[in-house]
């Protein structure tokens, strides 16, 4: 069917009511689309999921384009708030993102870009100034079919500018939300032009298991399929998120009110970590399902995927051995939502399987520090290193600042991410350099002594219209050094930030052995500091925790934990 619609729609000399802008020398049939909805509740994974089939496919050797559609009406991730969303993640090209763009970077280890990403806010955006130039001919502009056209345009797209074998589109956001409706209205139209064999449909549902009855329910997910399919949509798969193992029973009692066959309905149980996922939908045999759907069980790669899976598996199963355990402390506020802080998470997860160690994290509210009500000392107990973390805002940076002059004197092993950079630069500015009021114009706007500040003039040099600095920048690296160690002469790394260390005063901070090992190829911006003759002291402008991968972890993390273990 798709073929003769996808024709007639080619001929611009009738008109009619389709709006299906095409690609040119798309190809139907090319690229499989794998479409992943939540229903029942948000929260369940579907990033993790999604990614954990991709790469059963990535192993098979095929291509794999991602993609993540958010209902919200922001153009970005950039303003939203990340104790409420998770963190922002930042991409190469400084698309600010939702953080399962990070899990898909992780899992799949392919950067990606601003075409793996659209929200809301920004298909409206696109829609709204083409209906301005004009583009819609005299046409009522419509959710169905503009709206949904132009979703499936940015899908076909994406397909085209990876030459993809398979898309894997995850739906944000839960089955029935008014957020996401034309995005599934869109999945639905994407299958029926697509044709049959080229579209899975794969339904993520939660299976209850309330502690007073002690058994598994399956009507919440039963109605959460139902609305999907009254949406028009048929899964193929459903995949049941659960606490224990989903017993056969509720996945029969899911088969047989969704008219999906029982070997179809499997059970994603909690895992140790997010990488023992893989294993779970394989054992499943979820990716031949994919395959058998698709009919590209011929065109897999055996002996690739065998060779693959086994790499996969020896990373794995270290995390089952039994290994040593360190504490180290992240700094923050708002601590309790460890989504926000998923990046530096995964790298530190990342760096204890390469270390030999699993590594635990106390959250240190240093708001606490800040009102003396704690002691760093007393905070700091039993923690083996100290990260301070990215941050904005003047909320509990005094307590930050007392945690690096305590692992600073007490020569404990300390990481600072981004803003972290920053509080220690003023930290050995007041206690070191004797900058008594030193301060960053964030803290203290008139600060007479602004260690750190937003520096006009380098931005424009650097061309940056927006206020902040984002996106992957090279570093060049100083012989000698820590970071030298770590990297090597250079490395390429994203940055998300407005304030930088203000280059009046380097000289006198590099005097006392605070040293800038790390900076802009070009520019005066400082991208790396390190303390000379402490045991491990180093910090960048930069958020290294966005580029570590399972298989590469990242240096410094690695480095950091390391050091930690001595
Ligand atoms: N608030 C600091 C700045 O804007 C640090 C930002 C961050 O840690 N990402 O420069």
């Amino acid at each position: 069917m798709g073929e003769e619609l996808l024709k007639s729609v080619a001929d611009k000399t009738v008109e009619h009511e389709y709006y299906i802008p095409i690609p040119d020398n798309y190809k139907l049939g090319r690229t499989k689309y794998v479409i992943i909805f939540g229903t029942v509740m948000s929260g369940l994974g579907k990033g993790i999921f999604s990614s954990s089939l991709a790469k059963l496919m990535q192993f098979k050797g095929f291509t794999i384009a991602p993609i993540k559609f958010d209902g919200y009406l922001n153009i970005d991730a950039g303003t939203l708030n990340p104790y409420r969303h998770g963190e922002v993640f930042v991409l190469d090209d400084g698309t600010e993102c939702d953080m399962d763009l990070g899990t898909y970077e992780r899992f799949l280890d392919i950067d990606l870009t601003k075409d793996n990403y659209l929200t809301g806010g920004k298909i409206f955006n696109s829609i709204l100034g083409r209906e301005r130039e004009g583009k819609y001919l005299g046409r009522d502009v419509q959710f169905i079919p503009h709206v949904t056209g132009e979703i499936k345009l940015f899908l076909r797209n994406l397909a085209m500018k990876r030459n993809a074998d398979f898309v894997f589109v995850e739906v944000g956001g839960t089955v029935g939300d008014i957020e996401n409706n034309y995005f599934i209205e869109a999945m639905r139209e994407l299958a029926y032009e697509e044709g049959r064999d080229n579209v899975v449909f794969v339904a993520l549902t939660y299976v209850l298991e309330p502690g007073f009855l002690g058994e598994q329910k399956s009507k919440a997910a039963q109605l959460g399929i139902r609305s999907l399919m009254g949406a028009g949509i048929q899964p193929h798969i459903i995949a049941c998120r659960a606490r224990n193992p989903v017993s056969q029973r509720v996945r029969e009692k899911i088969s047989v009110f969704s008219n999906v066959p029982v070997d179809k309905v499997i059970s994603v149980h909690d895992a140790e970590s997010i990488y023992e996922i893989p294993a779970l939908l394989k054992a499943a045999g979820t990716d031949e399902h994919v395959l058998d759907i698709v009919k590209l069980r011929d065109k897999a790669n055996r002996e690739k995927e065998k060779q693959l899976w086994k790499e996969w598996q020896s990373l794995t199963s270290k995390l089952r051995q039994s290994r040593k355990e360190i504490t180290i402390g992240i700094t923050g506020k708002y601590t309790g939502l460890r989504d926000s802080y998923a990046s530096i998470l995964n790298a530190l997860e990342h760096a204890g399987l390469h270390a030999g160690t699993k590594v635990n994290v106390k959250w240190i509210e240093t708001t606490d520090i800040d009102a003396g009500k704690v002691k760093p000392e007393q905070a700091l107990k039993g923690v083996k290193g100290i990260i301070v973390p990215g941050g904005f805002g003047k909320r509990g940076a005094e307590g930050k600042i007392a945690c690096i002059k305590y692992a600073r004197e007490k020569n404990i092993p300390f990481l600072g991410l981004c803003y972290g950079l920053q509080l220690a630069a003023i930290e050995f500015a007041r206690n070191v350099v004797g900058l008594k009021d030193a301060n960053s114009t964030e803290i203290e706007p008139n600060t007479k002594i602004p260690i750190i500040d937003t520096l006009p003039e380098q931005k424009r040099l650097e061309g940056l219209g927006g206020n902040m600095r984002l996106g992957a920048q090279e570093v060049v690296i100083k012989k000698g050094t820590l970071a030298y160690k770590l990297y090597g002469d250079k490395v390429k790394r994203r940055f998300r930030h407005r304030y930088e260390v203000n280059p009046k005063y380097i000289e006198q901070l590099e005097k006392k052995r605070f040293i800038f090992s790390g900076k802009h190829p070009k520019y005066p911006i400082m991208q790396i500091a390190e303390l000379k003759g402490h045991k491990f002291f180093l910090s960048s402008q930069f958020h290294p925790e966005l580029s570590s991968r399972p298989m590469k972890p990242e240096p410094m993390f690695l480095g950091f934990v390391k050091a930690c273990l001595k």
